[in-house]
Formats: structure tokens, C-alpha cells, sequence
């Protein structure tokens, strides 16, 4: 039996290290700058991406390229890199094929910090983003695109306003326009939606969310699924398509194929410039997590949803938003793309508005008040009083975020405890 054809669980514990004959069982932690060759020529070849192998750890270690290859193998992709963290992810998968003077199409919503790398500081990098609404007809996001169009971005359940996203729509759009769509799939996560299977092209992932699962390590991930035509569109994509004269003039797409051009070119330039490598360390944690995350994505939804049944009947409750939820505004496109379950975030409002967030968010024993989600341990957080603290309330209304809005991110405990607890808190408003 083939490991492509393992079923998504097989997939979370055995890919990406297979170990051989009296080789450790656990992924070896290469805690290792640099690497020892015979000869200079031998390291001359590597320099000149004429050998495969490894000799810094700035652009490649061995551990982080295990753990990859098993992200790549849940996504179903043909290559991937491990990074420092999800902005990393996110900036390297755009830098890679636009630069100053490009254009990218974005949904607006995205997670704040993506919105701020994109909007902000890639902006002052020359690269133009429009956004867009995800909830609009193909026909009015077509005409978001230019002639230097370079991407397509957007997030299979948008962090924190839990919107889901027609990854379809999107993808039609962008192959129309020759240009690959990337998505953001950490809340959905492997598991539950796969946005290869959907026509998307790349995937990008914050790891430091669910798929390590326990708060340990931050990082990121990026899979290139092999399938967009880069040659296709030559005259869009030179940095793929011509020759690199950082590399002997080699050609990313006649060198490594459609499979390998994308993850190759931004590992030997991008990570050799920038070096936002994760270490082994971090690596290593993001493995173990990686090796439940089927079992606890699955109890993250359960959890989910039972908070969420439980306030969309609460009478201090004035609005749930939940995907998984019937009769949410994005129920049927969760359905669709994910129909075994969403993601472990509920964002809600408390009757009473910001004063009441806060005194509930104080009142609860379980859920522990961070700047983080999807963590094995519930926690919540006020964005009113948190991430967007400088704005005010018609600023907040305007950006989707109400100023009662709490982000409750259930971890993997039992949810009638959960209930509980969120049941006392409310008491207390
Ligand atoms: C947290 C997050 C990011 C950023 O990831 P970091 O690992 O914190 O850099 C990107 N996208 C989404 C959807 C996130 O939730």
C-alpha cells in the first residue's frame, strides 16, 4: 500500500520519517548549524543546486524538512518548507513570485496580522493589494484584477470572523486571470478541508495554531500543491520561469518541474536572503503535535459546537457565530468544503456590550484570557480590549469586530465542564 493513498490519520503519525534499520524511532532533532563534506567540490555542487543535500541550516535541516514532508503529505501537495512562524508563511509565499511594482487580490478578511503584513508593510514594498469581499459574485472580483496581478489570497475560515470562504469562486477567478490562488488553511487545518481537492494552489499555515497544538513553538508552513502551470504564464512569473543569475542562470521550472520550482526557488533564495528558518527544536514539538492532531481536531469541533448550541440559546447572549452551527450565514459552504467539522473558535456577544465582555471574560475558572487560539487549553480574548485596542467602537464596527465580540477558542476538555463554566460567567453579567 502506497503512503499517498493512507488515510488522513495513518497520515499524522507516520509520514514524513521512516525510519531504517536500528535508526531512532522518534524524528532525530539535527541541532546542527552546518554539515561536513570530503571535498570542496562536493559542496560546490550543493551551492550550485546541481546536488540535493544539506549545508546550512539557515536555508535547510534535515528535522524541519520531515516534519514538512508530512505536512505535504496531509495537504496532498508536491513540496513544502517549515518557516519561522505563519507571517513568514504568508510573506514568502506572496514574495516569491510578485515584487515591487506587482499586484495582489486579497479577501479582507484575514487574520490582523496577515491584513497588516499585506496592507501595510508589503505596500511599502511595492506590492499592491486589493481587497476584496469574500461574500462577492465572481463577476465583481474579477474586476479587482490588473495586468500585474500576481496572486490570489484568502483564509479557509477567516481568523477571527469565522467566515468561510468559496474557495472555488476564488480559484476559478484566479486561474482566469493565470495566476495561482494561495490559501491560508490554518483553522480548518489538513483535516478538515484539504484546499487542493478545491482547486486552490498553494497552501500557507500558521503551524503555532492547531497543528502543534499545545502553545510550545511558533512556525509555519507553506505546501505547493505542483499542479499550477507557471509556464503557462512565463511572462508573469520570471523569477520562475527565467534564468536565476544568483544560481549560474539555472531555470527554477526547466530544473525542478512544476512539482518542485516553487518550494525550491524560495528556500534558495528567499530563505538563503531573508532566514526565517524554524529551528529543529521547534521542528520537533510541531511533530508530536502533528501526531494527534486528527484526535484532537476532531474533539476541538465536537467542542465547538456544543458551546455554541449552548449560547445560541443563552438569553445574555446577543449573537453566536459558529460555521458548524445550523442556520449560520456560512453553514452551507462549511458543509461543503469541510463536512466533518470546522474549527474549535466561536465568536460570540455578550448583551450588554463591552463592560459585559469584560466581566464575563473575568468571571471564567477554565478559559484563560491570551493572545492565542486553537491551543489544547481554552482560551478567549476581548478584541476590543486586545488586538484592535486603538480602535473605537465605530472603527471596530467598520473592521467586523463588534465591541462585544469575544473569541472563545475551545480546547480539547469536556464541553459540559466548558458549559459550565461559560454558564457561571455569564451569572456574573
Ligand atoms: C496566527 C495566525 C497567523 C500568523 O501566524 P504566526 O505563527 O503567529 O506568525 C496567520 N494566519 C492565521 C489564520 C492565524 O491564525
Amino acid at each position: 500500500m502506497q503512503e499517498k493513498n493512507w488515510e488522513i490519520e495513518t497520515k499524522c503519525v507516520q509520514s514524513g520519517y521512516r525510519p531504517g534499520n536500528g535508526e531512532p524511532r522518534q524524528v532525530p532533532i539535527v541541532q546542527s548549524t552546518t554539515f561536513k563534506y570530503a571535498t570542496s567540490e562536493d559542496m560546490g555542487k550543493l551551492f550550485d543546486l546541481e546536488a540535493s543535500g544539506y549545508f546550512y541550516s539557515r536555508l535547510q535541516n534535515p528535522t524541519c524538512d520531515t516534519v514538512a514532508a508530512k505536512i505535504c503529505a496531509l495537504e496532498g501537495g508536491s513540496a513544502a518548507m517549515l518557516l519561522s512562524s505563519g507571517q513568514a508563511a504568508s510573506f514568502f509565499s506572496i514574495f516569491n513570485i510578485a515584487s515591487c511594482g506587482d499586484h495582489v487580490v486579497a479577501s479582507s478578511c484575514l487574520y490582523g496580522g496577515t491584513y497588516n503584513l499585506f496592507a501595510v508593510t508589503m505596500k511599502r514594498m511595492g506590492i499592491e493589494f486589493t481587497f476584496v469581499d469574500p461574500d462577492a459574485p465572481i463577476e465583481e472580483i474579477n474586476k479587482a484584477f490588473r495586468p500585474n496581478t500576481k496572486a490570489v489570497f484568502g483564509e479557509t475560515i477567516a481568523n477571527p470572523a469565522l467566515i468561510v470562504l468559496d474557495i472555488e469562486k476564488f480559484a476559478t477567478a484566479a486561474h482566469e486571470h493565470g495566476v495561482p490562488l494561495i490559501i491560508d488553511n490554518t483553522f480548518a487545518t489538513p483535516i478538515n478541508c484539504r484546499p487542493f481537492e478545491h482547486g486552490a494552489d498553494i497552501v500557507v499555515h500558521s503551524t503555532t495554531k492547531y497543528m502543534d497544538g499545545h502553545g510550545s513553538a511558533v512556525g509555519g508552513c507553506i505546501v505547493d500543491s505542483g499542479k499550477f502551470d507557471w509556464t503557462a504564464h512565463a511572462e508573469k512569473f520570471p523569477g520562475l520561469c527565467t534564468p536565476d543569475e544568483s544560481y549560474h542562470g539555472i531555470t527554477y521550472t526547466e530544473k525542478f518541474g512544476l512539482e518542485g520550482a516553487y518550494i525550491t526557488k524560495a528556500t534558495a533564495q528567499l530563505m538563503r536572503d531573508f532566514g526565517c528558518s524554524q529551528s529543529p527544536q521547534s521542528a520537533y514539538y510541531l511533530n508530536l503535535g502533528l501526531e494527534s492532531l486528527h484526535l484532537r481536531v476532531e474533539r476541538h469541533c465536537l467542542n465547538g459546537k456544543k458551546v455554541a448550541e449552548y449560547l445560541s440559546k443563552h438569553e445574555k447572549v446577543s449573537w453566536v457565530t459558529y460555521p458548524g452551527l445550523k442556520g449560520d450565514k456560512y453553514y452551507d459552504l462549511a458543509q461543503k468544503y469541510m463536512p466533518n467539522g470546522t474549527c474549535g473558535v466561536v465568536s460570540f456577544g455578550v448583551k450588554g456590550g463591552r463592560t459585559a465582555a469584560e466581566k464575563f471574560m473575568k468571571a471564567l475558572k477554565i478559559a484563560a484570557i491570551e493572545t492565542h487560539v486553537a491551543d489544547a487549553r481554552t482560551c478567549c480574548l476581548h478584541p476590543a480590549n486586545a488586538t484592535h485596542r486603538q480602535m473605537n467602537d465605530e472603527e471596530l464596527t467598520a473592521a467586523g469586530i463588534s465591541p462585544d465580540l469575544v473569541r472563545f477558542s475551545c480546547g480539547i476538555e469536556n464541553y459540559e465542564d466548558l458549559i459550565a463554566d461559560i454558564k457561571q460567567a455569564l451569572e456574573n453579567v
